[in-house]
């Protein structure tokens, strides 16, 4: 029997999830079962994820770049991937802009929901402020100075130093190739295999994700505030939505007409990291997966995607940048604030700079909005107005990020000549080594 594919085992799960959990919501014990039965499942899957993020990163980066054979290619492909990042985000920033002032959705919020919502959330939104402030205490050098570990099992032991391990890695495998091939070839054939063991763990974890994301959705759904305030926040939701689903528009027509390959193509072959994105809110939580799609089901070349990908989650969070724009003029709109032209085009460069500076971890581009607010002169306390929905559409932010970096990642093989066919090694036959 043909097995069904895994997006859709990814999305029965997730439309199970919520059955489940709008069903259990009927009783009084129903979310008190969820959180203390289900929800640990879906943070045991997070964590196995994250668990093989950094070895990840080094094994496959460290691979990747010690089989360029050449310091010259490196150096292309990396100039390529800044500045196609950089104008992937520039795009998202100024569709984000464009729709907020055609919508106006902040013009619709009357000043009693607007009070009342700060109210509300007035909390919550002061910790993200002073978590914001401790960031922006930083030098203007300090993001180049943070990039360079003192310690390299300090960086590797902290998820959030992705970048760190990132240098680590490159800085290794540039030494890999200048030293004689006698020499690399045993640590090569390590950093092989381990990379082999790491993807083997990846399809291991991914035979789970159907249950993994039942789990995650169904603590969602229990743990969502009330739908009253939803809606005060329907047409700025729906403008981010708007803005979010242009810009996968963008990436599919980019990757058609720069590498050939057809929407279909790149849906089928990105869907279920777009999924566990979107379960997940987190960018580096799904990068194995985000790693695994593009190689083996797009053809992109483990050189480029080992590279272009871990660089991608942590700095390339397109749906982040675009929602930080829609975000920070809704807020202005919802003061009665007109914004000029020059303050728009500031939080142009602030977002694409703010979306850079996110983690990729839930709800980090809400931080990093405060920043946005600050520089185009809007109130922080405003940050409170858009709290309730900031959950729902961090995930959908987040799979925007991860389709940005899979669509990048096609860009740039194409351009160095490393974009393949896909050779897809299924996941369960993938599973004993006899199958191979
Ligand atoms: N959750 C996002 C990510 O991991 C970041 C954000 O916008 O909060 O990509």
């Amino acid at each position: 029997m043909k097995k069904l594919a895994l997006h859709w085992q990814i999305l029965l799960g997730m439309a199970a999830g919520v059955i489940f959990a709008l069903l259990m919501t009927n009783f009084s014990w129903g979310a008190e079962f969820i959180g203390d039965w289900i929800k640990p499942f879906g943070n045991i899957f997070i964590n196995a994820l994250k668990l093989i993020a950094v070895p990840l990163i080094l094994a496959s980066l460290i691979k990747g770049i010690s089989d360029l054979k050449d310091i010259s290619k490196l150096s292309k492909m990396g100039t390529r991937t800044i500045l196609i990042y950089i104008t992937t985000t520039v795009i998202a920033v100024s569709i984000g802009l464009g729709m907020v002032n055609l919508i106006k959705p902040g013009s619709a919020i009357s000043e009693d929901t607007r009070n009342e919502l700060i109210a509300s959330y007035e909390g919550d939104a002061s910790v993200r402020i002073a978590d914001a402030a401790k960031q922006k205490e930083a030098g203007p050098l300090q993001a180049l100075e943070d990039l360079v570990p003192s310690n390299i099992f300090a960086a590797a032991g902290d998820n959030s130093n992705m970048l760190q391990v990132i240098f680590f890695a490159i800085f290794f495998g540039v030494g890999l190739i200048l030293i004689p091939e006698e020499t690399a070839k045993p640590v090569k054939a390590f950093f092989d295999g381990f990379n082999e063991v790491i993807l083997k763990l990846i399809d291991i974890i991914m035979l789970t994700a159907p249950y993994g994301v039942f789990a995650l959705l169904a603590a969602l759904v229990v743990e969502s505030p009330s739908a009253d305030l939803f809606q005060a926040l329907a047409m700025y939701a729906v403008t981010v939505l708007i803005g979010l689903l242009l810009m996968i528009g963008v990436y599919i027509l980019i990757v058609w007409v720069f590498t050939g390959r057809t929407p279909a193509f790149f849906e089928n072959g990105i869907a279920p990291a777009q999924l566990l994105a979107f379960s997940t809110s987190s960018s580096a939580a799904t990068l194995p997966v985000t790693m695994e799609r593009v190689e083996e089901h797009m053809g992109v070349e483990e050189e480029v995607a080992s590279f272009v990908l871990p660089i991608g989650a942590t700095i390339n969070m397109d749906g982040t940048s675009l929602y930080q724009a829609v975000a920070a003029v809704f807020i202005a709109q919802a003061f009665g604030m007109d914004l000029s032209l020059s303050a728009q085009l500031g939080i142009i460069a602030t977002a694409t700079l703010a979306s850079i500076g996110s983690a990729a971890v839930p709800g980090a581009g809400m931080v990093m909005l405060v920043i946005v607010l600050a520089q185009a002169g809007i109130p922080e306390a405003g940050l409170a107005l858009i709290f309730a929905v900031d959950r729902p559409l961090d995930m959908c932010r987040t799979t925007v990020n991860v389709t940005g970096d899979a669509a990048v990642s096609m860009m740039v093989a194409k351009s160095v000549d490393k974009l393949g066919e896909p050779h897809v090694k299924d996941w369960d036959d993938n599973l004993s080594a006899e199958n191979r």
